[in-house]
């Protein structure tokens, strides 16, 4: 029997759903029920009935699954497989600024951990990270883990102030300047889609900047048959699936999320077979943790 049809046939006995990042591989993908940005799994993680739920992507995405239904069972193909940002705060520096500010709000990126977003007062991701701090009622926003993201809201919604860490994804700032231009003089007929979690100066050089999930819209529903695409490899099937006829470009080559790809095939069939790497969680925390993520669910509407 090959891996995809024993995925199968394990997720029926052990009532399971495989929820899938962009950023995994695309064989990872092919198994998976749902595939999406952090934002649509973590909406979709709400309302899957299968008591176990197997997250193809990276700690946080599990914890965040975990924390939004506690009472089934999230496990992870690869325990190791975690995003360096997400350990870029801490609950240390959260109080520290809350002090010197004590009315700002704390808008924590979605790619953090559980602490964090404990003591955080709403969760975001980057398809509605826009929208939820203009609608905040605070001026002050204290924009945690990601400062690339941060400084992309900051010129959205220019009316706020907006204070970041120094966060990064290092997939994404390993994307440079000379990269982009390089890129573009080899394919001047491109347009440009990026992730903002790339630097301000490669930004700057996008027509278009997005989540996974608006990169993808993007690419496929705008005029044009080449795109360069700043951001990981792992959307390019979803876009050949829906436009294939348009001929997609990386910056640099491979554009590849080292913990992303920690995932594969064999792990997915273990985690199933074996029920490893479950997440579990404080319940003092969780109970806090849970709250900006419900927030934002909530406002995103
Ligand atoms: S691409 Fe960057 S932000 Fe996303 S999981 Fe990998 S390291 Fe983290």
């Amino acid at each position: 029997m090959d891996k995809q049809a024993r995925i199968q046939e394990l997720k029926r006995e052990k009532n399971a759903v495989i929820l899938a990042h962009y950023y995994v591989d695309e064989d990872v993908q092919q198994c998976a029920d749902y595939i999406g940005d952090s934002f649509y799994l973590a909406k979709i993680a709400t309302k899957v009935d299968a008591e176990r739920i197997i997250f193809a992507g990276v700690e946080f995405m599990g914890e965040s699954a975990k924390l939004l239904n506690p009472q089934k069972r999230v496990f992870m193909p690869d325990a190791t497989a975690d995003c360096p940002m997400a350990h870029m705060t801490d609950v240390e520096e959260i109080e520290k600024v809350r002090k010197e500010h004590p009315d700002i709000a704390v808008v924590c990126y979605v790619n953090s951990t559980a602490e964090v977003k404990a003591h955080s007062d709403v969760c975001v991701t980057s398809s509605n990270a826009v929208k939820i701090v203009k609608n905040l009622p605070n001026p002050t926003i204290y924009f945690i883990p990601d400062a690339n993201l941060g400084n992309f809201i900051r010129k959205q919604v220019p009316e706020k102030e907006i204070i970041t860490n120094r966060g990064f994804c290092p997939r994404h700032v390993a994307i440079t300047m000379d990269d982009m231009l390089r890129a573009k003089e080899m394919h001047p007929n491109a347009k440009v889609a990026a992730h903002p979690e790339c630097t301000e100066d490669v930004l700057k050089e996008a027509d278009y900047v997005g989540s996974t999930s608006g990169i993808i819209d993007y690419v496929v529903n705008t005029e044009g048959d080449e795109f360069i695409v700043a951001t990981v490899d792992g959307v390019f099937p979803k876009i050949k699936e829906q436009a294939p006829g348009k001929k997609l470009y990386r910056v640099i080559d491979p554009q590849v999320c080292v913990n992303m790809k920690k995932v594969t095939l064999d792990k997915v069939i273990d985690v199933l077979e074996n029920e490893t790497n479950e997440i579990t969680l404080d319940e003092e925390i969780a109970k806090k943790a849970v709250l900006p993520l419900e927030r934002m669910l909530e406002l995103a509407k």
